[in-house]
């Protein structure tokens, strides 16, 4: 029977026969395009992640480029990946590595990448195992359920008691050798046989010192946090304006959701229409239809909101847009940023959806 020593070598020999070699940023695997990669990995699926990593590069092949793009430019490019905080972060960083030697702009060691905003242990330590082959350990969502099942690491993944021992269990296995090809392998490991649902045991490299296999607790683990109180729910008003082709867009607060994007203008449910709109720079002689579109629902990680569209068409743009800078009037496709919920609103809707009023 294999021992527990030898785990990183099992899942490498498993990795070299099935795991993916063919993702973009590992050719070549540079720092600049593992860190962007290992942002964008947060929270998304390879799958969906690899078509944004591909235009991301060809927009900004250096991270000299990014540091100088506009972040409404890097915000398009992110767009409809969610969690958009990361963009905010990864164009900030971008900035403070480029203030660095140009001919080394990288750090090479946990602590250097942590210090930069939006990198935490598990993706630092990604970085610097992919990038520079030195020895560091991650503990992403994948790898802490590959550890937690194999070796029944009691307590839910976010506890302070249980973070510790899948950190000590993932650097006692980290190897010295190959520790970047190790990295993807035990991501892979945990994406494609240790799945969250219906884990394939029968096709896992460490199925015989799986301690929650042996009592058939693969379900078990890891376990799950304490039941958090019911979502809630929130409902709010988009005006979706338009005059000829353009659409008004309101570019959302830093901090907060969708932060920094562009959106049509939010507002609440009670607000009546004929104070909502010359507050947008609208004048109500030049409405020429109002039309409230079928509410539909998008969900958050903590929250659903159920999004009230209203349509809202002009016979002229108007001589000036109040609010200065944070107001624009912009072509649906013009490279702003705009969440996937932006899109959608302002994505011309089929007339069946809409019930007009008066
Ligand atoms: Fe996960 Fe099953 Fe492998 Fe254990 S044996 S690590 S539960 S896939």
């Amino acid at each position: 029977m294999a021992t527990d020593d030898d785990f990183a070598r099992r899942v490498l020999a498993w990795w070299d026969r099935h795991g993916r070699k063919d993702l973009p940023w590992q050719h070549p695997r540079t720092p600049y395009r593992v860190w962007v990669s290992e942002v964008m990995l947060q929270q998304t699926r390879a799958g969906t992640v690899v078509a944004y990593f591909e235009r991301f590069m060809a927009a900004f092949p250096t991270v000299h480029d990014l540091a100088n793009a506009d972040l409404d430019h890097v915000l398009h490019l992110w767009s409809g990946l969610g969690y958009y905080a990361r963009a905010r972060n990864l164009h900030e960083a971008a900035r403070r590595l480029a203030e660095r030697p140009a001919t080394d702009p990288f750090p090479r060691d946990v602590a250097g990448w942590m210090e930069l905003p939006g990198i935490g242990r598990s993706t630092a330590g990604a970085v610097v195992a992919q990038a520079f082959g030195e020895r560091a350990s991650i503990l992403d969502a994948n790898v802490r359920r590959v550890l937690a099942r194999h070796h029944k690491v009691a307590g839910a993944s976010s506890s302070s008691h249980a973070q510790r021992t899948l950190w000590c269990w993932a650097e006692q296995h980290t190897p010295v050798q190959r520790v970047a090809d190790y990295t993807q392998a035990i991501m892979d490991l945990g994406a494609t046989v240790c799945r969250s649902t219906k884990p394939m045991c029968d096709a896992c490299p460490v199925q015989d010192t799986c301690a929650a296999h042996a009592t058939g607790e693969e379900a078990q683990f890891p376990h799950r946090s304490p039941r958090k109180s019911a979502r809630r729910l929130e409902r709010r008003r988009f005006f979706v304006i338009t005059a000829g082709d353009l659409v008004l867009l309101e570019k959302r607060p830093a901090n907060g959701v969708w932060g920094g994007l562009w959106s049509p203008p939010e507002r609440r449910e009670d607000e009546p229409l004929d104070e909502c709109l010359p507050r947008l720079g609208v004048e109500l002689a030049t409405v020429a239809e109002t039309t409230h579109a079928a509410p539909f629902r998008h969900g958050f990680s903590h929250y659903d909101l159920d999004v009230l569209p209203v349509y809202v068409h002009l016979t002229r743009l108007p001589a000036e847009v109040r609010d200065g800078v944070s107001l624009r009037w912009a072509r649906r496709d013009d490279a702003l940023g705009l969440s996937a919920v932006a899109v959608k609103l302002i994505t011309p809707p089929q007339r069946s959806l809409l019930e007009t009023n008066p």
